[in-house]
């Protein structure tokens, strides 16, 4: 590992709590040092009260900020006095220290300090680093770990035997580091857990990390642990390729066990399918976390025909900082499953908190292949692992967490996702917490969000083998389909019947119906799997009632589709899947609708651009927007038994009505 320290860059953070924020920036910047939610850093400084009076502060990362983009607000100034007298309390219960540690702060708007502030404010030096790097967890967590430890590192490390995070590891510290300090001591190391490295400046204790753990990892290679799971590389192929149908299932089965909706991610890459077919996985996967900020529960699930090992990875401040997880903290179902034939499949409540506990488990599988190489892995004894679990200070901020959002868990595809509707749509069911996967002819459909509950694949609907890899894709990275959205379609050039040609004929079929048939045909299977039951919103349009001269094809092929939608609905309403139809009219905020062909039109019907927007019954003016949201609320609770329903969104339409 090397130093990223900068001296150009460094020259421009000026002061303490700059510098503070740099090499926080800079161990952030390092997976192997910090992962999600881990480690975390301060400075002893001073602040002028109100009263011109000079205190002495201890600015600690506060929760909720994550080191790689924290900024000088992500600190919370604590009176050091109050946190050194707390230490010396003889006990202290962990919610009464998050009440304590609030209470110690200068500024009201801080965020709250992190549970391991007093371990900060006892370390005499004033920049403090804290890392759960791998490479100390791989020698702590291997037979002899302390032996190791003492071995690599001498005297200058002071040691502490494993305790809960929380009071009682603070208190601990406070009393054993004045005991084993010595003139060496550059540093602290907590058995199990992490390490502290402190210095007078930013620089020397942010070096001192990187040193010490690069001594850590050569010793590992020195006796051959390092770099024992293959890194994360090319897509293997699958042992045998699983059906699509396969991972819905087990995502239903998940989340039948969680009691609502999840995310599961598939990761088939060379790491995650080399460590989930190791001989000895079962053995190694089943003794609990790397640290205590890995794992809670460990549980299998029974699939048919399929070998998995279900093993429960969630993580304390995944918890905390993802409120909604209240429910998945008491539940039984897994955050881990492995499986020899998919990889490493993750499970969150979000996309999002799947890619979390996705980038902590690849640490745990790299921990667990160098410690089982340096010649076995020991987690922590499972009484350790319950305290985790039900750890109160953790129980006590899940217990403020709010209501999760509408579509939590759940997953929604949209089809002509890149302009329009689709866009708008797009928008409209990420804004109600579901992970949504946005389909288009154009490659702009790719980049529409750059979120993790987002994924954008540019294809031809046209083409059927596309039309399977974007369901493969969509069902990888989110475990299945709750919702589809089907509006991709094309409005032809205009053309009387004596005059339309058979390719627009062709085409506009081929797109606003055949296309639409695979599509509900291929997701059939999906959408009976849904917890919910699977939910279809057809787009469909104003004409399918009231047709107009010159659009032959495009009519026709709408009401050939809403015919389609009619049947499906009768056809699956035993599946749970329900169908509903929007028919938008004269929404005018979209890509063909440019001011120039608007004043054109409107021009041709004798009227002011306004008027021709709003030429309906309301005299109102219908947007993608207003589109977008009621076919997100046909998915929700509202139309829960509303199926083949037909709905205008169109101000009123005196030829419909
Ligand atoms: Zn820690």
């Amino acid at each position: 590992m090397k130093s990223l320290w900068n001296e150009q860059e460094a020259a421009q953070f000026q002061g303490d709590v700059a510098q503070r924020v740099y090499t926080s920036r800079l161990l952030g910047r390092e997976p192997a040092l910090v992962m999600h939610g881990g480690g975390n850093t301060s400075v002893k400084s001073q602040v002028t009260n109100i009263f011109g009076e000079k205190e002495s502060v201890l600015f600690v990362k506060g929760s909720g900020w994550d080191l790689e983009t924290i900024e000088a607000a992500g600190f919370a100034p604590c009176r050091m006095d109050h946190l050194l007298r707390l230490a010396t309390l003889e006990t202290l219960s962990d919610p009464q220290m998050a009440v304590e540690l609030r209470k110690s702060l200068t500024d009201v708007g801080a965020p709250a300090p992190s549970v391991e502030a007093i371990l900060h404010a006892i370390l005499p030096a004033r920049f403090v680093d804290h890392t759960h790097a791998d490479a100390i967890l791989t020698v702590t967590n291997s037979p002899r770990g302390e032996e190791r430890i003492r071995e690599i590192f001498g005297d200058r490390l002071v040691v502490i035997p494993y305790v809960m995070p929380g009071f009682k590891l603070a208190r601990l510290c406070a009393e054993l580091y004045p005991k084993q300090a010595g003139p060496r001591t550059v540093g602290m190391l907590l058995m199990n857990h992490g390490l502290f490295s402190f210095g007078d400046t930013a620089k020397v204790a942010y070096e001192r990390m990187v040193e010490l753990v690069t001594e850590a990892e050569d010793y590992l290679a020195r006796h051959g642990a390092l770099g024992q799971n293959a890194r994360r590389g090319a897509r293997l192929a699958p042992a045998t390729r699983a059906p699509i149908a396969d991972i819905a299932q087990l995502r239903r089965a998940v989340s039948d066990a969680a009691g609502v909706p999840m995310i599961l991610s598939v990761h088939g890459d060379e790491a995650a399918l080399e460590f989930a077919r190791r001989p000895d996985v079962r053995k190694i996967t089943q003794q609990g976390p790397a640290t205590p900020d890995h794992v809670i529960r460990t549980k299998r699930i029974p699939l048919v025909g399929r070998d998995v090992t279900a093993y429960g990875a969630a993580y304390r401040r995944y918890f905390a900082e993802h409120g909604n997880a209240s429910l998945t903290m008491l539940d039984p179902a897994p955050r881990v499953i492995l499986d020899q034939d998919l990889g490493l499949c993750t499970v969150g409540r979000t996309a999002k908190d799947a890619a979390i506990v996705e980038d902590i488990y690849r640490h745990t599988m790299d921990i667990i292949a160098n410690a089982t190489a340096l010649g076995g892995w020991i987690a922590l004894p499972p009484r350790d692992i319950f305290e985790v679990e039900y750890w109160d200070l953790e129980q006590a901020k899940l217990r403020k967490s709010g209501a999760p959002p509408a579509f939590a868990g759940e997953v929604a595809l949209v089809t002509g996702a890149a302009s329009g509707i689709g866009k708008a749509c797009v928008a409209s069911f990420l804004a109600q917490g579901a992970a949504v996967v946005g389909v288009d002819v154009s490659a702009a459909v790719v980049d529409l969000h750059k979120r993790r509950d987002y994924l954008g694949i540019a294809c031809d609907l046209t083409i059927e083998s596309q039309i399977s890899a974007v369901l493969e894709r969509a069902v990888n990275a989110f475990g299945g389909l709750d919702m589809l959205i089907l509006n991709a379609g094309i409005f032809p050039k205009s053309a009387l019947v004596a005059a339309l040609s058979s390719d627009t004929w062709r085409t506009t079929m081929s797109i606003n119906l055949d296309a639409n048939l695979v599509l509900l045909r291929e997701c059939h299977a999906l959408l009976r799997l849904s917890m919910r039951g699977g939910r279809v919103v057809i787009v469909g349009s104003k004409n399918v009632a009231a047709p107009g001269p010159g659009a032959a094809a495009y009519s026709a092929s709408k009401a050939a589709l809403h015919q389609l939608a009619r049947v499906a609905a009768l056809e699956w309403g035993e599946d749970r899947i329900r169908i509903n139809t929007l028919h938008p009219n004269a929404v005018f905020d979209t890509g063909i609708w440019t001011p120039e062909v608007l004043a054109a039109r409107a021009a041709s019907y004798n009227m002011s651009v306004e008027e021709y927007k709003t030429n309906n019954v309301l005299k109102v003016e219908v947007s993608s927007q207003d589109v977008a949201r009621l076919a997100a609320e046909l998915c929700g609770p509202l139309f829960a038994k509303t199926t083949g329903a037909q709905i205008p969104v169109d101000g009123g339409n005196i030829r419909v009505i």
